[in-house]
Protein backbone atom coordinates (compact mmCIF):
# COMPACT_ATOMS: atom_id res chain seq x y z
CA UNK A 1 0.00 0.00 0.00
CA UNK A 2 1.46 3.48 -0.79
CA UNK A 3 1.82 5.70 2.00
CA UNK A 4 0.19 8.49 2.80
CA UNK A 5 3.76 10.70 3.00
CA UNK A 6 4.47 9.10 -0.54
CA UNK A 7 1.36 10.30 -2.00
CA UNK A 8 1.36 13.55 -1.19
CA UNK A 9 5.13 14.02 -2.48
CA UNK A 10 4.13 12.22 -5.88
CA UNK A 11 1.32 14.70 -5.89
CA UNK A 12 3.33 18.06 -4.71
CA UNK A 13 5.73 16.85 -7.74
CA UNK A 14 3.14 16.46 -10.55
CA UNK A 15 1.38 19.77 -9.12
CA UNK A 16 1.83 22.54 -12.44
CA UNK A 17 3.55 25.32 -10.94
CA UNK A 18 0.68 27.52 -11.91
CA UNK A 19 -3.07 25.72 -12.86
CA UNK A 20 -3.63 24.92 -15.89
CA UNK A 21 -0.12 26.56 -17.04
CA UNK A 22 2.14 23.43 -18.29
CA UNK A 23 5.40 23.05 -16.56
CA UNK A 24 8.40 24.00 -18.91
CA UNK A 25 9.20 20.63 -18.84
CA UNK A 26 6.13 19.42 -20.49
CA UNK A 27 6.05 22.16 -22.89
CA UNK A 28 9.38 22.21 -24.68
CA UNK A 29 9.98 20.83 -27.52
CA UNK A 30 13.07 19.20 -25.73
CA UNK A 31 14.86 16.13 -26.54
CA UNK A 32 18.21 14.54 -25.10
CA UNK A 33 21.01 14.15 -27.59
CA UNK A 34 21.17 10.94 -29.17
CA UNK A 35 23.41 7.94 -28.13
CA UNK A 36 25.42 8.89 -31.77
CA UNK A 37 26.13 12.60 -30.35
CA UNK A 38 23.13 14.14 -32.77
CA UNK A 39 20.95 16.79 -31.60
CA UNK A 40 17.89 16.78 -31.83
CA UNK A 41 16.71 20.54 -33.04
CA UNK A 42 13.23 21.61 -33.15
CA UNK A 43 12.59 24.22 -35.47
CA UNK A 44 9.32 25.94 -37.05
CA UNK A 45 10.25 27.48 -40.34
CA UNK A 46 6.77 28.74 -41.42
CA UNK A 47 5.00 31.09 -39.07
CA UNK A 48 3.25 34.21 -40.39
CA UNK A 49 3.16 37.87 -38.31
CA UNK A 50 1.20 41.35 -38.93
CA UNK A 51 3.63 41.67 -41.50
CA UNK A 52 1.49 39.55 -44.00
CA UNK A 53 -1.75 38.17 -42.68
CA UNK A 54 -0.63 36.73 -39.22
CA UNK A 55 -2.19 38.62 -36.26
CA UNK A 56 1.03 39.45 -33.95
CA UNK A 57 4.11 41.36 -33.98
CA UNK A 58 7.16 39.25 -34.42
CA UNK A 59 8.53 39.56 -31.19
CA UNK A 60 5.55 37.29 -30.17
CA UNK A 61 6.50 34.55 -32.62
CA UNK A 62 9.58 35.00 -30.80
CA UNK A 63 8.75 34.80 -27.15
CA UNK A 64 6.14 31.70 -28.30
CA UNK A 65 9.33 30.17 -29.82
CA UNK A 66 11.21 30.32 -26.39
CA UNK A 67 8.52 29.12 -24.21
CA UNK A 68 8.10 25.70 -26.58
CA UNK A 69 12.00 25.29 -26.50
CA UNK A 70 12.24 25.58 -30.05
CA UNK A 71 16.27 25.62 -31.87
CA UNK A 72 15.29 28.05 -34.59
CA UNK A 73 12.23 30.00 -36.11
CA UNK A 74 11.74 31.59 -39.23
CA UNK A 75 8.61 34.30 -39.70
CA UNK A 76 8.13 33.69 -43.42
CA UNK A 77 5.42 36.60 -44.59
CA UNK A 78 3.50 35.84 -48.30
CA UNK A 79 5.79 37.95 -50.54
CA UNK A 80 2.47 38.46 -52.79
CA UNK A 81 -0.18 38.44 -50.01
CA UNK A 82 0.18 41.25 -48.27
CA UNK A 83 -3.68 42.52 -46.40
CA UNK A 84 -2.05 44.33 -43.83
CA UNK A 85 -0.27 47.11 -46.05
CA UNK A 86 -2.56 49.89 -45.89
CA UNK A 87 -2.28 49.63 -41.99
CA UNK A 88 1.32 48.70 -41.54
CA UNK A 89 3.07 49.57 -44.66
CA UNK A 90 6.62 48.11 -45.00
CA UNK A 91 8.51 48.63 -48.01
CA UNK A 92 11.37 46.45 -46.98
CA UNK A 93 10.34 42.76 -46.55
CA UNK A 94 12.95 41.91 -44.28
CA UNK A 95 11.64 44.27 -41.45
CA UNK A 96 9.61 41.35 -39.43
CA UNK A 97 12.80 38.89 -39.89
CA UNK A 98 15.05 42.09 -38.25
CA UNK A 99 12.44 43.00 -35.41
CA UNK A 100 12.45 38.95 -34.34
CA UNK A 101 15.84 39.01 -34.85
CA UNK A 102 15.87 42.11 -32.23
CA UNK A 103 13.47 40.54 -30.08
CA UNK A 104 15.82 36.89 -29.87
CA UNK A 105 18.93 38.50 -29.10
CA UNK A 106 19.71 37.33 -25.59
CA UNK A 107 19.24 38.90 -22.45
CA UNK A 108 21.42 40.72 -20.94
CA UNK A 109 23.50 40.36 -23.69
CA UNK A 110 25.88 37.84 -23.93
CA UNK A 111 27.23 35.33 -26.60
CA UNK A 112 24.18 33.40 -27.65
CA UNK A 113 24.23 29.88 -26.22
CA UNK A 114 23.81 27.48 -29.10
CA UNK A 115 22.00 24.83 -26.85
CA UNK A 116 20.20 27.24 -25.03
CA UNK A 117 18.86 30.40 -27.56
CA UNK A 118 16.92 30.71 -29.77
CA UNK A 119 18.03 31.08 -33.61
CA UNK A 120 15.89 33.25 -35.75
CA UNK A 121 16.31 32.07 -39.92
CA UNK A 122 15.45 34.98 -42.26
CA UNK A 123 12.41 33.18 -44.82
CA UNK A 124 9.42 34.57 -46.89
CA UNK A 125 6.88 32.16 -48.30
CA UNK A 126 6.64 32.56 -51.93
CA UNK A 127 2.30 32.72 -52.48
CA UNK A 128 1.11 31.30 -55.92
CA UNK A 129 -1.18 29.90 -57.89
CA UNK A 130 -0.93 25.78 -58.20
CA UNK A 131 1.46 24.90 -59.16
CA UNK A 132 3.83 25.78 -57.91
CA UNK A 133 1.43 26.51 -55.04
CA UNK A 134 2.94 28.47 -52.05
CA UNK A 135 7.09 27.62 -51.46
CA UNK A 136 8.62 28.66 -48.52
CA UNK A 137 12.76 30.02 -48.91
CA UNK A 138 14.40 29.93 -45.52
CA UNK A 139 17.96 31.34 -45.20
CA UNK A 140 17.88 33.82 -47.57
CA UNK A 141 19.81 36.64 -47.22
CA UNK A 142 17.15 39.38 -48.69
CA UNK A 143 13.28 38.69 -49.24
CA UNK A 144 12.98 41.69 -51.39
CA UNK A 145 15.11 40.31 -53.88
CA UNK A 146 12.48 36.93 -54.40
CA UNK A 147 9.47 39.28 -55.11
CA UNK A 148 9.35 38.30 -59.34
CA UNK A 149 6.53 38.28 -61.84
CA UNK A 150 7.90 34.72 -63.31
CA UNK A 151 7.46 31.83 -59.61
CA UNK A 152 10.60 30.35 -61.61
CA UNK A 153 13.07 33.41 -61.26
CA UNK A 154 12.20 33.43 -57.44
CA UNK A 155 13.20 29.86 -56.92
CA UNK A 156 16.29 30.62 -58.65
CA UNK A 157 16.76 33.59 -56.77
CA UNK A 158 16.37 32.27 -53.69
CA UNK A 159 18.54 29.17 -54.56
CA UNK A 160 21.34 32.24 -55.62
CA UNK A 161 20.88 33.49 -52.24
CA UNK A 162 21.77 29.78 -50.61
CA UNK A 163 18.05 28.88 -49.27
CA UNK A 164 16.64 25.96 -48.49
CA UNK A 165 13.22 25.99 -50.11
CA UNK A 166 10.45 23.39 -49.67
CA UNK A 167 6.44 23.35 -50.56
CA UNK A 168 4.24 24.09 -48.22
CA UNK A 169 0.89 22.45 -47.97
CA UNK A 170 0.75 21.25 -50.97
CA UNK A 171 -2.61 19.22 -50.37
CA UNK A 172 -4.08 22.63 -49.00
CA UNK A 173 -7.71 22.31 -50.01
CA UNK A 174 -7.86 26.03 -51.48
CA UNK A 175 -5.34 24.69 -54.13
CA UNK A 176 -5.96 20.79 -54.25
CA UNK A 177 -9.69 20.90 -53.20
CA UNK A 178 -9.70 16.94 -52.97
CA UNK A 179 -6.81 17.21 -50.19
CA UNK A 180 -4.78 14.93 -51.64
CA UNK A 181 -0.56 16.02 -52.97
CA UNK A 182 0.01 15.33 -56.28
CA UNK A 183 3.43 16.02 -58.12
CA UNK A 184 2.86 18.49 -61.03
CA UNK A 185 5.57 18.97 -64.01
CA UNK A 186 6.66 22.20 -62.49
CA UNK A 187 7.61 20.57 -58.98
CA UNK A 188 9.70 17.36 -61.21
CA UNK A 189 11.01 20.51 -63.15
CA UNK A 190 12.31 22.25 -60.03
CA UNK A 191 13.56 19.20 -58.03
CA UNK A 192 15.19 18.15 -61.48
CA UNK A 193 17.38 21.27 -61.28
CA UNK A 194 18.00 21.48 -57.23
CA UNK A 195 15.76 24.49 -56.69
CA UNK A 196 13.53 22.42 -54.20
CA UNK A 197 14.38 20.86 -51.37
CA UNK A 198 11.77 19.40 -49.35
CA UNK A 199 7.69 19.38 -48.58
CA UNK A 200 5.81 19.62 -45.71
CA UNK A 201 4.15 16.80 -44.40
CA UNK A 202 2.53 17.95 -41.89
CA UNK A 203 1.38 22.05 -41.43
CA UNK A 204 -0.72 23.27 -38.71
CA UNK A 205 -3.66 20.90 -37.87
CA UNK A 206 -2.83 18.62 -40.91
CA UNK A 207 -1.09 15.62 -42.38
CA UNK A 208 -0.50 14.33 -45.45
CA UNK A 209 0.35 10.61 -46.29
CA UNK A 210 0.46 11.50 -50.27
CA UNK A 211 3.17 13.93 -49.47
CA UNK A 212 4.95 11.75 -47.12
CA UNK A 213 5.12 9.51 -50.30
CA UNK A 214 6.17 12.57 -52.28
CA UNK A 215 8.96 13.04 -49.84
CA UNK A 216 10.59 9.17 -50.04
CA UNK A 217 10.38 9.34 -53.94
CA UNK A 218 11.51 12.53 -54.89
CA UNK A 219 14.36 12.69 -52.10
CA UNK A 220 13.10 15.46 -50.19
CA UNK A 221 13.33 16.83 -46.63
CA UNK A 222 10.38 15.90 -44.29
CA UNK A 223 8.92 18.69 -42.39
CA UNK A 224 6.23 19.80 -40.19
CA UNK A 225 5.88 23.33 -39.40
CA UNK A 226 2.87 25.43 -37.79
CA UNK A 227 2.00 27.93 -40.20
CA UNK A 228 0.84 29.68 -36.86
CA UNK A 229 -1.58 33.42 -37.82
CA UNK A 230 -2.89 33.60 -34.10
CA UNK A 231 -1.20 32.66 -30.98
CA UNK A 232 0.48 29.38 -31.03
CA UNK A 233 -1.31 28.63 -27.15
CA UNK A 234 -4.49 29.34 -28.74
CA UNK A 235 -4.13 26.96 -32.09
CA UNK A 236 -2.62 24.45 -30.34
CA UNK A 237 -4.05 24.11 -26.98
CA UNK A 238 -1.03 24.24 -25.10
CA UNK A 239 -2.56 24.59 -21.42
CA UNK A 240 -3.65 21.44 -22.06
CA UNK A 241 -0.35 19.13 -22.71
CA UNK A 242 -0.94 20.20 -27.14
CA UNK A 243 2.07 21.32 -28.47
CA UNK A 244 2.91 23.33 -31.88
CA UNK A 245 3.75 21.40 -35.53
CA UNK A 246 7.39 21.20 -36.20
CA UNK A 247 10.43 19.90 -37.45
CA UNK A 248 13.07 17.73 -35.09
CA UNK A 249 16.87 18.36 -37.32
CA UNK A 250 18.92 15.69 -36.53
CA UNK A 251 22.19 17.43 -36.56
CA UNK A 252 25.28 17.60 -35.05
CA UNK A 253 25.93 21.01 -35.48
CA UNK A 254 23.48 23.80 -34.20
CA UNK A 255 25.06 26.81 -35.79
CA UNK A 256 22.58 28.37 -38.92
CA UNK A 257 24.69 26.68 -41.47
CA UNK A 258 25.23 22.90 -39.52
CA UNK A 259 21.55 22.80 -39.47
CA UNK A 260 20.72 24.04 -42.77
CA UNK A 261 23.29 20.72 -43.83
CA UNK A 262 20.90 18.91 -42.05
CA UNK A 263 17.87 20.13 -43.45
CA UNK A 264 19.72 20.02 -46.79
CA UNK A 265 20.61 15.76 -45.65
CA UNK A 266 17.00 15.28 -45.08
CA UNK A 267 18.28 14.44 -41.36
CA UNK A 268 14.34 15.25 -40.22
CA UNK A 269 11.47 14.05 -38.54
CA UNK A 270 8.45 16.09 -38.50
CA UNK A 271 6.31 15.87 -35.24
CA UNK A 272 2.39 16.37 -35.56
CA UNK A 273 -0.01 16.09 -32.44
CA UNK A 274 2.04 13.88 -30.75
CA UNK A 275 3.17 11.72 -33.23
CA UNK A 276 6.42 11.57 -35.15
CA UNK A 277 6.90 11.30 -39.17
CA UNK A 278 9.28 10.41 -41.21
CA UNK A 279 11.89 7.99 -42.71
CA UNK A 280 11.86 5.04 -40.99
CA UNK A 281 15.58 5.68 -39.73
CA UNK A 282 15.00 9.26 -38.32
CA UNK A 283 12.25 7.94 -36.80
CA UNK A 284 13.59 5.14 -35.16
CA UNK A 285 16.92 6.68 -33.56
CA UNK A 286 14.35 9.39 -31.96
CA UNK A 287 11.98 6.86 -30.18
CA UNK A 288 15.56 4.58 -29.10
CA UNK A 289 17.10 8.15 -28.63
CA UNK A 290 14.52 8.76 -25.46
CA UNK A 291 12.43 5.66 -24.88
CA UNK A 292 14.89 2.79 -23.34
CA UNK A 293 14.09 -0.65 -21.32
CA UNK A 294 14.92 -1.55 -18.59
CA UNK A 295 14.60 -5.82 -17.74
CA UNK A 296 14.76 -6.83 -14.22
CA UNK A 297 15.49 -9.79 -12.45
CA UNK A 298 12.55 -12.36 -12.06
CA UNK A 299 11.77 -12.78 -8.44
CA UNK A 300 12.50 -15.87 -6.75
CA UNK A 301 9.87 -18.65 -7.75
CA UNK A 302 7.88 -16.38 -10.33
CA UNK A 303 9.01 -16.76 -14.17
CA UNK A 304 8.16 -13.24 -14.89
CA UNK A 305 10.62 -10.56 -16.27
CA UNK A 306 9.79 -6.80 -14.90
CA UNK A 307 10.47 -4.47 -16.92
CA UNK A 308 10.91 -0.52 -17.26
CA UNK A 309 9.85 1.71 -20.09
CA UNK A 310 11.58 5.56 -19.89
CA UNK A 311 10.86 8.27 -21.65
CA UNK A 312 12.76 11.50 -21.92
CA UNK A 313 10.83 12.69 -24.81
CA UNK A 314 7.98 15.15 -24.78
CA UNK A 315 5.54 13.02 -25.86
CA UNK A 316 4.33 10.00 -24.74
CA UNK A 317 4.75 6.74 -26.53
CA UNK A 318 1.99 4.60 -27.27
CA UNK A 319 3.37 0.92 -27.61
CA UNK A 320 1.78 -2.46 -29.24
CA UNK A 321 3.55 -5.58 -28.63
CA UNK A 322 4.10 -8.04 -30.63
CA UNK A 323 5.15 -11.27 -30.39
CA UNK A 324 4.30 -14.46 -27.85
CA UNK A 325 4.89 -12.69 -25.19
CA UNK A 326 2.31 -11.04 -22.72
CA UNK A 327 2.01 -8.37 -19.79
CA UNK A 328 0.93 -9.94 -16.82
CA UNK A 329 -0.58 -6.65 -15.38
CA UNK A 330 -1.23 -4.69 -18.50
CA UNK A 331 -2.81 -4.92 -22.41
CA UNK A 332 -1.17 -5.17 -25.14
CA UNK A 333 -1.37 -1.79 -25.94
CA UNK A 334 0.86 0.48 -23.29
CA UNK A 335 1.63 4.21 -23.01
CA UNK A 336 5.21 5.04 -21.59
CA UNK A 337 4.38 8.82 -20.66
CA UNK A 338 6.25 11.89 -21.80
CA UNK A 339 9.14 12.34 -19.20
CA UNK A 340 7.76 9.53 -17.24
CA UNK A 341 8.08 5.66 -17.00
CA UNK A 342 6.05 2.53 -17.28
CA UNK A 343 6.62 -0.50 -15.37
CA UNK A 344 4.82 -4.06 -16.04
CA UNK A 345 5.43 -7.86 -15.18
CA UNK A 346 6.49 -9.69 -19.02
CA UNK A 347 5.46 -13.32 -19.52
CA UNK A 348 4.71 -15.80 -22.11
CA UNK A 349 9.09 -15.51 -22.58
CA UNK A 350 11.02 -17.59 -24.43
CA UNK A 351 13.64 -17.10 -21.61
CA UNK A 352 12.74 -15.24 -18.46
CA UNK A 353 16.23 -13.84 -17.32
CA UNK A 354 17.14 -12.33 -21.19
CA UNK A 355 13.89 -10.69 -22.63
CA UNK A 356 13.51 -9.17 -25.74
CA UNK A 357 10.35 -7.38 -26.60
CA UNK A 358 9.60 -6.16 -30.24
CA UNK A 359 6.71 -3.18 -30.34
CA UNK A 360 4.80 -1.15 -33.11
CA UNK A 361 5.26 2.43 -32.13
CA UNK A 362 1.54 3.47 -32.93
CA UNK A 363 1.93 7.39 -32.74
CA UNK A 364 4.74 7.38 -35.77
CA UNK A 365 4.10 7.40 -39.54
CA UNK A 366 6.91 5.80 -41.71
CA UNK A 367 4.94 5.33 -44.76
CA UNK A 368 1.72 6.43 -45.70
CA UNK A 369 0.12 3.68 -44.12
CA UNK A 370 3.14 2.25 -41.81
CA UNK A 371 4.29 2.78 -38.49
CA UNK A 372 7.71 2.21 -36.85
CA UNK A 373 8.08 -1.64 -35.26
CA UNK A 374 11.08 -1.43 -32.63
CA UNK A 375 13.13 -4.50 -30.74
CA UNK A 376 14.27 -3.87 -27.26
CA UNK A 377 16.01 -6.05 -24.94
CA UNK A 378 17.50 -9.66 -26.57
CA UNK A 379 17.31 -10.51 -30.33
CA UNK A 380 14.71 -12.79 -31.72
CA UNK A 381 15.18 -16.21 -31.39
CA UNK A 382 17.17 -17.69 -33.91
CA UNK A 383 18.50 -14.10 -34.90
CA UNK A 384 21.95 -13.81 -36.61
CA UNK A 385 24.60 -11.97 -34.13
ZN1 LIG B 1 0.80 29.08 -47.51
ZN1 LIG C 1 1.99 30.31 -44.56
Amino acid sequence: MRSLRALTASVLLAAPAFAHEPSETTRKLSFPRLGDGRYVMAVDLHTHSVFSDGMVWPTIRVQEAQKDGLGALAVTEHLEYQPKKADIPHPDRNRSYELALAEARPRPLRERDPEKDLLVIPGAEVTRGMPPGHVNAVFIKDANKLIKTDARAAFEEANAQGAFVFWNHPYWTAQTPDGVARMTDMHRDLIRAGLLHGVEVANGQDLSPEALDIAFEYNLTVLGTSDVHGLVDWDYDIANGGHRTATLVLTRDLTPEGFKAALKAGDTVAIFKGSLVGRPQHVEAVVKGNLSLNVGVPPAGVKMTPVTFRNTAPIDFILELQGPESFYDAGRLITVPAHGEFTAQVRNTPNPSAVGLTFVVMNTQVGRDTALTVRYGAAPAGAGR
